[in-house]
């Protein structure tokens, strides 16, 4: 397989969830049993996840090295202080419903938001290349600095009706989505979305987002809105 973003070999695994996330919610791995993370697929598979590091949290070879490590290290940096932030303020965002990226980083002058944005970029393309789906030549272009702008908006919002009594932090992927056409045999677009803990965050491709599910964000804005998500499988 082909890196997506660069086109050399993949030999390296992205993983469908940051280490660093699964840290925070977590703790540090290996897990002793009985306490081992649960992962379920969409066909109901559950695997025991006994690392931070283990092969069930990884996507298949996608990307090559340098695109896995020295290219998209800003990237990673900037979603680590969002969702540091992010969950260190529960109570605040979940009042005021809107973040500034000022208060996550001070020096802020526009660089945060397209690091944090392209980040987002290369979870979604992994996400698609793991569904077997081709990532649209303008996701590795944009993260190549070749253009500067994609049809994919991430929204983020607040997991409202989370499944109550767990008896610890609760990560969710779903299942990516999209319309095909027939006629053109080819997506039309794609949503997949990820809850951490509270926070559900919500791709779009091609896609005009739900107003409730948040402001739209491309990179290019020093502020959010943060939207309302209800899950209707959870009553
Ligand atoms: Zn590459």
């Amino acid at each position: 397989m082909k890196c997506w973003i660069c086109n050399n070999p993949a030999d390296t695994r992205e993983h469908v969830i940051k280490q660093s996330d699964i840290r925070r919610l977590f703790g540090r791995g290996p897990y002793p049993k009985g306490k081992r993370l649960k992962r379920t697929d969409q066909n109901q598979n559950k695997k025991l996840i006994q690392s931070e590091d283990s092969i069930h949290i990884k996507y298949q070879k996608s990307l090559c090295k340098e695109c896995n490590s020295a290219r998209s290290q800003p990237w990673d940096e900037a979603y680590d202080k969002f969702m540091e932030y992010f969950l260190s303020h529960e109570s605040e965002l979940k009042n005021i419903r809107k973040v500034d990226f000022k208060n996550i980083d001070q020096y802020d002058n526009g660089t945060f938001s397209k690091r944090l944005y392209s980040y987002f970029i290369k979870s979604f393309g992994c996400q698609l290349q793991e569904s077997g789906q081709i990532p649209p030549l303008e996701l590795s272009e944009f993260l190549l600095e070749k253009r500067n702008n994609t049809n994919l908006k991430v929204t983020f919002a607040i997991y409202e009706n989370m499944p109550q009594n767990l008896t610890s932090s609760m990560i969710q992927i779903r299942d990516l989505e999209g319309d095909y056409d027939n006629l053109l045999k080819m997506p039309l677009n794609f949503t997949w979305a990820v809850s951490i803990a509270w926070l559900t965050i919500i791709f779009w491709f091609n896609k005009v987002p739900a107003v409730a599910l948040g402001s739209p964000f491309v990179g290019n804005t020093g502020n959010l809105g943060i939207g309302s998500y209800k899950d209707i499988g959870n009553s």
